[in-house]
């Protein structure tokens, strides 16, 4: 089964059920402050969940794209080194409004695994909030899953509400324990059961949360009941399309595949020449043109701070490992028709601004590959002495040649070493300050305010250098 029709059956099933197909929001929350990217199908139905807004539907249905690179969920630092994990990823999603709660959601998942998609149910386990004894007895007594295969997960990182079956948006926000569902890939693969010390490996996926919504957590910490309980579910559609497509990993489903290849051939054409095809390299750059594209397609552009800064550490990254590879001219860019070709169908939001993606990822590339050779020449001169990398390198790196200070940290982490990024913060810190003071003199002395433009940032000279676009949402 395609991922394209994993989608549009898992829709078809929850319309049959009931349930209203809403499209995915954008990964830019139109108007929620607590949050840099969306990250959940839950999102755009966050004032639902909280009362303040009102649906003519109560039972809804969603492909939600979602980027988890910052903020509460960020998983950057996984990509490549796990199965499972993306910067962008599809999210499948059911949800109730003060509906239907525990039992018909627990229900509707087994129905549509075990069903629909077939699902050997003896390779399922599910667990639950430590306390939650009725989710308990519903997986035991209603599906009839054996015992061996629920686990209690409870409260196993402190607090009383920070154990990994209690989820939340944010820091704020609306929020309740899961029930979340895992699918083993098999002894192949290395990873531990649930709820085990050994359970950080890709045998044992999560497939599916479901959140039984019941609380509101605000900034100080209270959690305020919800006025009626809710549902709101997550399925990772790669992950489920790896269990479908009889794979291990989500780099092996078909839409993956493709873009790899196209990742391979860009590489190459940019002075590679034959790169290996089974280099995570390859799978850092397949999954980071995914986050690059959707996010410009949906208003952001590469910038020094906020969701532009995000948005630009990606693409850097992405960058720095066709380098790795060999590259030494754009070809980051051309990825997005494959792209467009993968998911264009189901997105044609992203078929529309196909254009001007290629142009801004373009344009970025071409500021990067300015500084990129010098940066790395500096960087490996630094790791030459098999300590790490001390702050006012990474910070010089930062400055002069447009290393984000992740991406310093991720060439670090291949040759098992770090960075520190205590004393990089002081000096960017310090150079904040200069910047102000320096921009309050001016003004001090009647001239005109210039504000950081009085602080040199060698890159984003260039990058204002070459920038041609203006039209667009710039935070
Ligand atoms: P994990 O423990 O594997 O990091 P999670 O518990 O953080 O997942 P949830 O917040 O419960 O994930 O999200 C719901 C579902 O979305 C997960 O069950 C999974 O299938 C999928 N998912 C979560 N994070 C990612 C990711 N980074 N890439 C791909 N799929 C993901
Ligand atoms: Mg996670
Ligand atoms: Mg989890
Ligand atoms: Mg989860």
């Amino acid at each position: 089964m395609k991922a394209a029709d994993i989608r549009a059956t898992f829709l078809k099933f929850f319309e049959s059920k009931g349930h209203a197909v809403v499209a995915s929001s954008p990964v830019v929350p139109g108007d929620d402050p607590t949050l840099l990217f969306t990250n959940a199908g839950m999102n755009q139905f966050k004032d639902v969940f909280l009362g303040f807004d009102k649906r003519p539907y109560q039972r809804a249905t969603t492909s939600q794209k979602c980027i988890r690179a910052g903020g509460k969920h960020n998983d950057l630092d996984n990509v490549g080194y796990t199965a499972r994990h993306h910067t962008f990823f599809e999210m499948l999603g059911n949800f109730s409004f003060g509906d239907y709660f525990k039992k018909d959601a627990i229900a509707f998942a087994w129905e549509l695994l075990t069903v629909h998609f077939k699902l050997p149910a003896d390779k399922l386990w599910a667990t639950v909030y430590a306390e939650d004894d009725e989710a308990y007895d519903i997986w035991l007594k209603d599906i009839g899953l054996p015992a061996e295969r629920i686990v209690r997960i409870g409260d196993n990182k402190g607090g009383r509400y920070q154990s990994d079956n209690f989820w939340m948006m944010g820091d704020t926000g609306p929020c309740g324990p899961c029930s979340e569902i895992f699918y083993d890939h098999g002894p192949d693969v290395a990873g531990g059961p649930p709820g085990s010390a050994e359970q950080d490996g890709d045998r044992y996926i999560e497939i599916w949360n479901n959140v039984f919504m019941q609380f509101n957590r605000t900034e100080d910490g209270v959690m305020h009941k919800l006025p009626k309980p809710s549902v709101d579910t997550g399925m990772g559609l790669e992950r489920l399309a790896a269990v479908l497509q009889h794979v291990h990993s989500n780099y092996e489903i078909d839409l993956f595949v493709a873009l790899l290849a196209a990742a391979k051939k860009a590489v190459d054409e940019a002075g590679a020449g034959d790169c290996d095809k089974d280099s995570p390299s390859l799978k850092v750059i397949a999954d980071h043109i995914r986050a690059c594209s959707f996010t410009i397609c949906d208003g952001v552009i590469p910038g020094n701070a906020g969701r532009g800064y995000v948005l630009r550490r990606i693409a850097r990254r992405a960058i720095r490992h066709g380098y790795k590879l060999g590259a030494r001219a754009p070809f980051f860019h051309k990825l997005v028709a494959a792209l467009v070709e993968q998911m264009g169908e189901a997105y044609p939001e992203l078929r529309a601004a196909e254009k001007r993606v290629t142009e801004v990822l373009l344009q970025e590339e071409t500021g990067f590959f300015r500084t990129i050779a010098n940066g790395m020449e500096i960087l490996e001169a630094a790791l030459a002495g098999g300590q790490g990398v001390d702050g006012d390198t990474a910070f010089k790196l930062h400055d002069t040649y447009g290393f984000p200070v992740d991406l310093t940290g991720d060439v670090c982490r291949e040759r098992g070493v770090a960075v520190d990024e205590a004393r990089f913060n002081e000096l960017l810190e310090e150079q904040k300050t200069r910047a102000r003071q320096a921009g309050k003199f001016k003004m001090a002395q009647g001239l005109s305010y210039e504000g950081v433009a009085t602080a040199f940032h060698g890159y984003e000279h260039l990058v204002c250098e070459t920038s041609r676009i203006t039209a667009l949402y710039v935070d």
